[in-house]
């Protein structure tokens, strides 16, 4: 198998403006310190996508605690993001100006393209928009593959986390079916690594979430809870031959 792009996915930090902040009687800074220096020991990693919900608290400082995280732990690769639903877009690109964060939202590899969509709506919610659709579309080569990653769950996950679900799966639905060389979609958000198969009318595509940095939702739970799972991260393995291999890290 040859090894042709790693792609690294972490979500959902949930920072506050202070290294000490807890969200669920979890120090989030420290989990995401120890994210990144488990990240930081993989013998080869081609970029970082961050899918969303960097902050819990919507300070400043907690923008400026996550890039210090990055610093802290020396990491040079390339960090590309997208806005949860607790995130401002603009907050994102005013503090992750600088290297290693870039502020590309296609990735360009020899056979691969990965494709950042938004769909940070004014809810809790997501909702993609026909201009971020658009977007998407116009950036796809039908003659490479892709992988699509955002911050919402495109389908439903089958835990208390659907009501806040992406509102247009549908048409999500409907633009990956449009698309055959969409390989997958990775989603944040969710706070759990589950691969859901998403049946579309001529195939089907998985759907596969990223572990929090910060806590794991427990499923059983009917309102929002952490279960005993550490903080983690999802590996994508995209070869020359157009197939994908991922997996999941928690610490
Ligand atoms: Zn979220």
């Amino acid at each position: 198998m040859s090894k042709e792009f790693i792609v690294v996915q972490i979500s959902d930090s949930h920072l506050f403006a202070d290294t000490s902040g807890l969200h669920h009687d979890t120090n989030v800074y420290q989990n995401l310190i120890k994210v990144l220096q488990s990240i930081k020991q993989l013998p080869h990693v081609d970029i970082i996508v961050f899918t969303g919900d960097l902050t819990q608290d919507h300070t400043d400082a907690s923008y400026q605690l996550f890039v210090q995280a990055f610093y802290a732990c020396e990491i040079i690769t390339p960090v590309y993001y997208l806005a949860g639903n607790h995130d401002e877009p603009k907050l994102l690109n005013h503090h992750l100006a600088s290297a290693p964060f870039c502020p590309e939202n296609v990735i360009e590899t020899k056979h691969w393209q990965i494709l950042l969509m938004e769909s940070k709506s004014e809810t809790p919610a997501g909702e993609v928009t026909q201009q971020q659709f658009s977007q998407v579309a116009n950036a796809i080569n039908a003659k490479k593959s892709q992988l699509l990653l955002m911050h919402h769950h495109p389908v439903d996950a089958g835990f208390f986390i659907d009501q806040h679900g992406l509102n247009n799966q549908q048409q999500f639905c409907d633009f990956i079916d449009a698309f055959p060389s969409i390989a997958a979609v990775g989603c944040g958000h969710i706070h759990q690594a589950l691969t859901l198969p998403m049946t579309l009318t001529k195939r089907i595509v998985n759907l596969y979430s990223c572990p929090a940095t910060s806590i794991q939702f427990d499923v059983i739970s009917a309102t929002a809870a952490k279960n005993s799972q550490g903080p983690g991260f999802r590996q994508f393995i995209l070869t020359a031959d157009k197939q994908l291999f991922t997996d999941v890290t928690f610490i």
